[in-house]
């Protein structure tokens, strides 16, 4: 497969990820409202160990995420660009923001999260399971774990 490219919106962060994405959501909820500076976040998932940063450098900030868990959000230290999140207590998986993605055009998602805090002038994407709060852990879990015990080397 081809990387996935990406990075912020100076140029300084680049990073690349060979694999392609694990899980895609889009998430309402207040946090990533509040990260964002819109109405939502969108992300895909991919496998940390195959995520190389290239340039630049990243800030970070730590939220308890309303699922109980704390979620490292990280930034461009230049532009502050929202770049990936990760939970350093499961640390297996990255969060890319698709607004970070050279090729946004591979963003399918198929949930969107926090339904009960999305704004109500924003529309909704027509062929997304929607959960009222965040997802159950095996909606999560499931993927990540099967690709692990399957990929290759
Ligand atoms: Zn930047
Ligand atoms: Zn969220």
């Amino acid at each position: 497969m081809k990387p996935l490219l990406g990075g912020c919106a100076c140029r300084e962060v680049r990073y690349e990820c060979k694999e392609k994405p694990l899980v895609q959501f889009i998430c309402h909820c207040r946090d990533c409202q509040h990260t964002s500076g819109g109405a939502f976040m969108a992300f895909v998932f991919v496998p940390r160990d195959r995520l190389t940063y290239l340039s630049g450098s990243l800030h970070h900030h730590d939220v308890r995420a309303e699922s109980g868990r704390e979620l490292r959000r990280q930034f461009c230290s230049a532009c502050g660009s929202p770049i990936s999140a990760f939970w350093p207590g499961a640390p297996m998986v990255e969060l890319l923001t698709v607004a970070s993605l050279d090729d946004q055009s591979i963003f399918t998602p198929t949930h969107e999260l926090w339904m009960s805090r999305a704004e109500a002038w924003h529309p909704v994407h027509p062929d997304t399971v929607k959960l009222a709060e965040g997802p159950d852990e095996e909606l999560v879990r499931g993927p990540v774990r099967t690709y692990f015990a399957t990929r290759q080397a």
